[in-house]
């Protein structure tokens, strides 16, 4: 058998200090999962706990390339997430068993078309025109646990053209990656190849043509990113 026009190209990621690569399978990211970040949306943290939404695979944008202002939209925000890659998965992953899946990590962005998810939000409709379009995910490349470790603390930040924006610490996740992990394996079956991002702190705001994106995770690294 053959296919009726070539598929798309598979989704991969670079591995630091490598030369093999990390095939994509699914995108999960994590909603308001830093309480300052829920409170700044307008949303109280202790009644509405977090949850998740995806974006594509091949809405990866890698290091290296800038990212174009999208459609359709005048108030694209930044969001810098620490990014989890499973080299395993499965469904009912218990808590404890949960970090044996992970790959290593990488310095992400949640790039969102904020109005049209504010209406999306309004209307009660889905939230894939505000999340998931071309290019909303600029990820750094992946760098592996057997190298790092499994980071838990530390600064995550966001600079636009030098000036600090965001602030947070992986210590303030509300879920830790492995309940994460072990929440999404009771939804869905979670696979090797999967990424999930892990959530923002607070301090999103819009992004201009021209301005230099700078992110960074403690532990993992850092992500340069133009707007154009
Ligand atoms: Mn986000």
């Amino acid at each position: 058998m053959t296919y009726v026009f070539p598929p798309q190209a598979q989704t991969t990621l670079p591995v630091r200090g490598s030369d093999q690569l990390f095939p994509v399978n699914r995108v999960y990211c994590v909603g308001r999962n830093y309480a300052a970040h829920a409170i700044e949306m307008g949303h109280d943290p202790d009644k509405e706990p977090p949850f998740f939404f995806q974006k594509n695979p091949d809405n990866l944008l890698l290091e290296g390339n800038d990212f174009p202002y999208p459609e359709m939209t005048n108030d694209v925000h930044h969001e810098i997430e620490l990014a989890v890659a499973l080299k395993s998965g499965g469904d009912n992953i218990p808590a404890d068993k949960a970090m044996d899946c992970v790959f290593g990590y990488a310095v992400s962005l949640d790039m969102t078309r904020r109005d049209l998810q504010g209406q999306m939000k309004k209307m009660g409709r889905p939230w894939e025109i505000g999340k998931a379009f071309e290019h909303s995910a600029p990820c750094s490349a992946l760098v592996p646990a057997t190298e790092i470790g499994h980071p838990t603390e530390g600064p995550v930040w966001l600079k636009i053209n030098g000036e600090t924006r965001q602030e947070g610490d992986l210590n303030q996740l509300i879920w830790k990656i492995p309940e994460m992990i072990s929440y999404l394996s009771d939804l869905f079956t979670l696979h090797s190849g999967d990424v999930i991002l892990t959530g923002t702190p607070s301090g999103v705001g819009p992004v201009m043509r021209g301005d230099d994106i700078h992110g960074h995770v403690a532990g993992v690294g850092d992500l340069r990113v133009k707007v154009v």
